[in-house]
């Protein structure tokens, strides 16, 4: 039957490419396999299960799957579906148990069909589709690159299902993959460096709004993340990346459930971040062994910022002072800086008010300032890997203008994003498509 299918398939594209007076480019005739085939695979796909399942599309009786009581068939119900490879139809008897008032056939158990119309393997790509493009002209991107129609409203209804299922602890790679990942940057002459780096990055939000009210106001929400990597002798090993909007107390619980499946004693462990307490109490609680790092960047932000008010942009006096400050704090020299600050002259109350933060700044992070003996251990000195994690994860695909986020769909987006980061994106989605199936 399928070697038929081709005849009708290969009778239909030389009729066309032969047809008189037509000379096809590679173009149009690329165009007229993907017309073409779609009509093929869907009639292949249909004699194929035929074949294979001729049992169970045959049968007259099965056991009710909640109650095991043997239901006898009532018709053959037709279930219309689209795969990757185009539109088909499945005909399968269907059983209805009296006693738990439930219809199922048992085709779709053993082929896994989703009950919409898109099947899973449709599913999984719109998803990861809807995780790179906003969703409004996404379906239509996708269209068009797959030849597969699908709606705005399928693609930003499925994404919001397939993140429901996106728990931590799928998306964060599993204690045995994390191992191997371990054992890949370990060398003799060199004790990995495992890399702790948290940060909050600011998201867009507004409340979710019921039908026919009008939107609410926006907010800035904080998305509080961390990455994790190694750091080999030659190269980076990314380990784990996770974001979401949320309180410091749930960042504080994620953060922990990675770092129990982390092995810490063979490795050396840096913790970088900015000078936000929340996230060393975290960090430090996790990591005990960990050395604390006070992210160089967001420190000499803090430089800058009073050079500026204090001497002008620009001016070579700011730029003298700020290169001396800086070279210091990578000497350890805090409290030589702490000194100069509170003997200077403030220009302003402006300028006064940014000195005495920044006398607080060093004071509190003083032990995390030792930039030039982390140079010297192999440590990093700047969160540059959260950062890029942070554009690539969130703003990316988060701060797109016009894009404000209801919290929920907007950790779901962070969850699938990580999840595709860290190489977990095919299991969440197993977690989806199972929690799914019929019983
Ligand atoms: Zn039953």
């Amino acid at each position: 039957m399928i070697h038929d299918e081709v005849d009708k398939w290969v009778d239909q594209l030389i009729e066309e490419v032969f047809e008189d007076g037509k000379q096809p480019t590679i173009m149009e005739l690329s165009q007229l396999f993907s017309e073409t085939k779609q009509k093929f695979f869907g009639a292949c796909f249909q004699t194929l299960i035929e074949q294979k399942y001729a049992g169970l599309l045959d049968q007259g009786y099965a056991p009710c799957p909640q109650c095991g009581k043997m239901c006898k068939k009532r018709r053959d119900h037709s279930k219309e579906m689209v795969t990757m490879q185009g539109p088909s139809a499945l005909k399968r008897p269907w059983f209805y148990c009296v006693n738990c008032s439930y219809g199922f056939s048992p085709l779709d158990k053993v082929l896994e069909i989703s009950r919409k119309k898109h099947q899973f393997d449709v599913q999984k790509k719109a998803t990861r589709t809807a995780a790179e493009v906003p969703f409004s002209g996404g379906s239509e991107l996708f269209s068009e690159l797959t030849d597969q129609g699908v709606s705005d409203h399928f693609m930003h209804g499925t994404f919001e299902q397939v993140g429901e299922y996106a728990c931590i602890e799928d998306v964060i790679p599993s204690q045995q993959e994390i191992t191997k990942r371990c054992e890949e940057v370990k060398d003799s002459s060199w004790r990995p460096v495992l890399v702790v780096a948290s940060d909050g990055a600011h998201v867009p939000t507004r409340a979710k709004a019921k039908r026919d009210e009008k939107r609410g106001k926006g907010q800035w929400q904080e998305a509080k993340g961390f990455r994790i990597y190694l750091l080999g002798k030659d190269r980076i090993v990314h380990i784990a990346s996770w974001h979401q909007i949320q309180n410091e107390e749930q960042f504080g619980q994620d953060l922990s459930l990675v770092a129990s499946r982390i092995s810490q004693d063979d490795l050396r462990i840096g913790l970088l971040g900015d000078g936000a307490d929340w996230l060393w109490k975290h960090m430090v609680a996790c990591f005990p062994e960990g050395r604390q790092i006070l992210d160089y960047f967001h420190c000499a932000e803090h430089i800058h910022k009073v050079g500026k008010l204090q001497y002008g942009e620009k001016t070579q006096k700011c730029l003298e002072w700020v290169e001396s400050t800086l070279t210091r704090l990578f000497y350890s020299e805090v409290d030589n800086v702490i000194w100069g600050l509170q003997r200077m002259n403030p220009r302003d109350s402006i300028a006064k008010e940014e000195i005495r933060k920044l006398i607080g700044y060093l004071e509190n992070n003083r032990e995390r300032i030792h930039y030039r003996g982390d140079r010297i251990g192999g440590y990093p000195i700047g969160s540059g890997g959260i950062e890029s994690a942070n554009k690539f994860i969130c703003h990316t695909r988060m701060k797109r203008s016009g894009a404000w986020w209801v919290k929920e769909t907007g950790n779901a987006m962070l969850r699938i994003r990580c999840a595709i980061y860290n190489g977990t994106y095919n299991k969440v989605f197993e977690k989806y498509k199972n929690g799914l199936l019929p019983l």
